[in-house]
């Protein structure tokens, strides 16, 4: 007999693992994206540090902490540094001792807030950092993408003779035949090589091979693969390699965001054959690859910004494209999508969808826990609970009205039918709001300086 809608279909202790998630602050508090990543289902999460002011330093990360902490104490927050090129081994030193869990690496320019990250032709002079890190047991979380427009590959400094053989050679043209198919093959193979946003994943992999070969024993994550190479090279990588996965790569492919806003992130979802992957790799319950919602909310004038000075509505930001005025096509948008308030709804949703519901409760959960070493969830604010997992319809809100704007969540509208509930704990149902205008605590930091 198939459970009714008042019986769980299964229960985890301590809620899920959401190994990256963006909290962030004024416009879109801590407060609240903090309740809400727990009433999605979240019991402990690994808090990224690209605030607008990034989390460069240990002292910082516990400001940020105390802050989540104050909003969700039943939340256990794990914190990020940015890993900027001024870091040094003796921060890292400070970090790991100040309880800092992992630190990570942007390359500069390849994503939201990512300007002061490292540039992957310097990598090789962080290698004190990176080798103070492996000492001190502290996780490299990477944002594995060549930015868009880089020439590759990317000389790092730790090419081996080999690679640098093989590095590309552009041909020279002689021909003026502008139909000599030779000529038109030639000259297509001259122009440099640069990474976008389909490709600079793929470009990224060799790096993360040259890292795992000088450092051996740091411990390293792929955030956010979106490819069946990233896939197959973290699988064959040793132990101390992983993946997170999102729910919303899982689901897409690149004609799902193409043109819509509020599904646009980076890295972008890309074919088929490369969601299958990510799909395969979960069903077969790999250890070392696991949930990082990589959840991030951005104001609908951020996701469709006014074109030509008139501003895109609510209404028509929802429609499709082809049905916005004439003059109103989003001209540029912020990456992110915004999962983390329905979360494990979501994710319950996908993995049904092929096959693989029986892993949640390792992929959100056991197998990050294993690779981070991390004991069970130990909020501040004492039992982290039980979640419990509804075969139960709910719609998805078609947006939440939170401080610094509206935002629409992931398949806005849409009808999951799963919900979840923590037991024994009292747990609004209705999220939490600041009244319009209201300044929160925790928009200042320790010194007293804004967060962003
Ligand atoms: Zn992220």
């Amino acid at each position: 007999m198939s459970p009714s809608v008042d019986s769980p279909l299964f229960e985890i202790v301590g809620g899920v693992d959401d190994l990256h998630v963006h909290l962030r602050t004024p416009p879109f508090n801590t407060e609240i994206l903090a309740r809400l990543a727990r009433a999605g289902g979240a019991g402990r999460v690994l808090v990224m540090p690209n605030l607008e002011r990034p989390v460069t330093g240990a002292s910082r990360a516990t400001a940020y902490r105390r802050a989540i902490n104050r909003a969700e104490p039943r939340l256990d927050a794990l914190m990020t540094l940015y890993f900027t090129e001024g870091l040094t081994p003796a921060d890292v030193e400070t970090a790991a001792r100040e309880g800092v869990t992992a630190i990570k690496l942007y390359p500069a320019g390849a994503t939201m807030n990512s300007a002061y990250g490292v540039s992957l032709s310097r990598l090789a002079t962080m290698a004190p950092v990176l080798a103070a890190m492996e000492k001190h047991g502290l996780i490299l979380c990477i944002h594995g993408e060549i930015p868009p427009g880089e020439a590759v590959p990317v000389r790092t400094g730790w090419e081996t003779a080999s690679e640098l053989a093989t590095a590309g050679n552009a041909a020279t043209a002689t021909s003026s035949d502008p139909f000599d198919a030779a000529l038109l093959k030639e000259l297509i193979e001259a122009e440099p090589v640069v990474a976008c946003s389909l490709t600079g994943e793929a470009y990224f992999l060799p790096i993360l091979l040259q890292l795992t070969r000088e450092f051996p024993r740091l411990k390293i994550v792929l955030e956010h693969v979106t490819t069946a190479a990233a896939v197959m090279t973290v699988a064959r990588c040793g132990p101390n390699v992983a993946a997170t996965i999102t729910v919303h790569h899982i689901d897409m492919i690149a004609d799902d965001w193409a043109g819509r806003g509020h599904l646009f992130c980076k890295p972008v979802a890309k074919t088929a054959r490369d969601r299958a992957a990510l799909r395969q790799v979960i069903r077969m319950g790999h250890p070392r690859f696991f949930l990082g919602s990589d959840s991030a909310p951005h104001s609908l004038p951020a996701k469709l910004p006014p074109n030509g000075g008139s501003a895109i509505t609510l209404e028509q930001a929802t429609r499709a494209p082809e049905s916005l005025p004439s003059g109103q096509s989003p001209v540029a948008c912020c990456p992110g999508v915004f999962t983390s308030p329905l979360l494990v709804a979501y994710l319950a949703t996908s993995l049904e969808r092929f096959g693989a519901l029986d892993r949640l409760a390792d992929f959100a959960g056991r197998f990050g826990r294993e690779f981070y070493g991390l004991a069970a969830a130990a909020p501040p604010g004492g039992e982290p609970g039980v979640l419990r997992i509804f075969r139960r319809p709910q719609v998805v809100p078609e947006h939440y009205d939170l401080p610094g704007g509206p935002v629409v969540p992931y398949l806005a509208g849409v009808t999951l039918p799963f919900s979840v509930e923590w037991a024994n704990t009292a747990e609004p149902t209705e999220c939490p709001v600041l009244a319009a205008g209201e300044a929160h605590p925790d928009a200042l930091d320790e010194a007293g300086v804004p967060w962003v």
